[in-house]
């Protein structure tokens, strides 16, 4: 079976004894994570967020510049009043360069990708660093709130704050 129709399966089975339709939009524990899109970290699970609990703005790598404009509707439309940022260890953006990426839109896609960034990074506690560093340039974003810094392992389980 293909995957979607897979969750599509699963989906109606969570529908038929759903219980949390009445919940407000702005996230009760206001908090917004940002964080990797990779598929070992669940964030409901690893985390303990529930239904309502946070926002969860996820991409490739976790990287803030790209969430900045969630963030901004997070906060000043939502109300969410801390920020975690969870970058984690064997990250599929240690493992390919700007130019690899673009030579491959261009061979496989015929595509142009130059003016890109993707965002890539060679140290995952750097690049925590450095999406703190980009959210504290941010004129779009709350600049006094906590805005901490995690590397999630995904071998353990556990978080660990890069200070
Ligand atoms: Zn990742």
């Amino acid at each position: 079976m293909a995957a979607i129709d897979q969750v599509l399966e699963t989906n109606a089975q969570y529908a038929a004894t759903f219980t949390r339709g009445n919940l407000p939009m702005p996230p009760a524990r206001k908090l917004a994570v940002v964080t990797c899109m990779d598929a070992r970290i669940s964030p409901a699970h690893a985390l303990g967020l529930e239904e309502g609990d946070a926002h969860v703005i996820r991409n490739a790598g976790g990287r803030m510049v790209e969430a900045l404009r969630s963030l901004a509707i997070s906060q000043l439309l939502l109300g969410t009043e801390e920020v975690a940022v969870i970058h984690h260890t064997d990250c599929g953006m240690l493992t390919f360069t700007d130019d690899d990426i673009r030579k491959k839109i261009q061979v496989q896609l015929n595509g142009n990708a130059d003016h890109i960034a993707f965002l890539p990074f060679s140290d995952v506690e750097a690049s925590v660093r450095q999406d703190i560093a980009a959210y504290r340039d941010s004129k779009i974003v709350r600049q006094d709130i906590p805005v901490r810094g995690f590397v999630y392992d995904v071998k353990t389980g556990r978080l660990s704050e890069v200070n």
